[in-house]
């Protein structure tokens, strides 16, 4: 998709902004120091979403407007004069392609950039980032949860059919899901070029039920098949092993206890706002939270955990690699 940004304000800052990349001075950093504070940046780009789905806790909260254009460039900068590690940034709304221009521009500030989207606009070719679209399911399923037509699940589909882009498909696990992960992975790994699924769970609002929300013992009992459909789909399910491990009730109810979230992310609402405790929102229950976030930021803050996960990622580079370079050898 090619922006066209007619406003000359939007074009001039575009030119101002330099690019921000990862320097071999920042991997010994990290490999030295550990993850900085407030490097895991999630941002809510937007108050606005065309969607309405069950399980979103975003309509929770109050997010009843939005920075303008120029007050996020502004909110960037001050980021980045306070000094913050602006290492990876996950652009949330709402839906955060309502606000492609700004995106555009906002990108810049950080060394990477995750868009979680709905899927439902049309993505834009940005080689530089990892588009998460967010699928609840199988077509039933999914237009039940997202209060959709079959129409819209065709189109999700069609938009995230972009083999040259870094695509992930995110499936957040609820109780009227759970039972579509096999068809699920069957029809996203034959029909659409993504590089894979990763799985979460459903975290609810404190004091909720479980008309959403599996309790411990159905989780380990899904965790249980997901690592069956680990060994069959290998790593077009993107949750590692070690995070699947994590994942366990066992594990993810210590890690809990004491979420490290806080300790490396940091969170802003659409105003520009900081978020308690993370970008969930003071109503998320954080002791049945099912988001990735918890276990994903152990990953970065414990440094052994860190190394261990950084040279899987190194194996599988040089693996992808070999394989690549074998499929391209021309036929004797
Ligand atoms: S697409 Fe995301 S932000 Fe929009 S309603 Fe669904 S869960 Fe909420
Ligand atoms: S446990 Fe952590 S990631 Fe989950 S809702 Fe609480 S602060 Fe957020």
């Amino acid at each position: 998709m090619l922006l066209k940004i007619e406003d000359p304000k939007v074009s001039t800052e575009l030119k101002l902004i330099p690019k921000n990349h990862w320097s071999l001075i920042d991997y010994i950093s990290v490999g030295v120091k550990g993850f900085p504070p407030g490097g895991l940046v999630g941002i809510d780009i937007t108050s606005r979403c065309n969607l309405n789905c069950r399980h979103c806790y975003f309509r929770r909260g109050h997010n009843v407007s939005e920075l303008s254009f120029e007050e996020w460039v502004a909110k960037l900068k001050e980021l980045k004069r306070d000094g913050a590690a602006l290492y990876i940034c996950g652009w949330l709304g709402g839906e955060p392609l309502l606000r492609v221009d700004v995106l555009e521009m906002a990108k810049r500030f950080f060394k990477s950039n995750v868009i979680f989207t709905n899927g439902t606009q049309e993505l834009p070719s940005w080689e530089d980032c990892t588009f998460v679209v967010s699928v609840p399911g199988t077509r039933k399923t999914y237009s039940y949860i997202t209060g959709t037509d079959d129409k819209v699940y065709d189109m999700v589909k069609e938009h995230a059919d972009r083999p040259e882009l870094d695509i992930v498909v995110s499936f957040c696990i609820t109780r009227q899901n759970r039972d579509c992960i096999e068809p699920f992975l069957e029809e996203w790994s034959k029909d659409v070029g993504i590089k894979g699924v990763f799985f979460e769970f459903y975290t609810p609002a404190k004091g909720e039920g479980t008309e959403m929300w599996l309790d411990w013992d159905e989780r380990d009992r899904v965790m249980d098949r997901l690592f069956e459909l680990k060994r069959v789909y290998g790593d077009f399910i993107h949750n590692s092993f070690q995070i699947l491990n994590l994942m366990r009730s066992k594990r993810v109810r210590q890690i809990l206890l004491d979420c490290p979230f806080g300790r490396v992310g940091l969170s802003l609402d659409s105003m520009g706002r900081q978020k308690f405790p993370c970008t969930l929102g003071p109503s998320a229950d954080c002791s049945r939270c099912g988001c990735i976030l918890p276990v994903f930021s152990v990953l970065l803050h414990k440094r052994s955990l860190l190394l261990a996960a950084f040279f899987a990622f190194l194996f599988r580079m040089m693996r992808d690699y070999r394989r690549f370079r074998v499929k391209d050898k021309p036929p004797h």
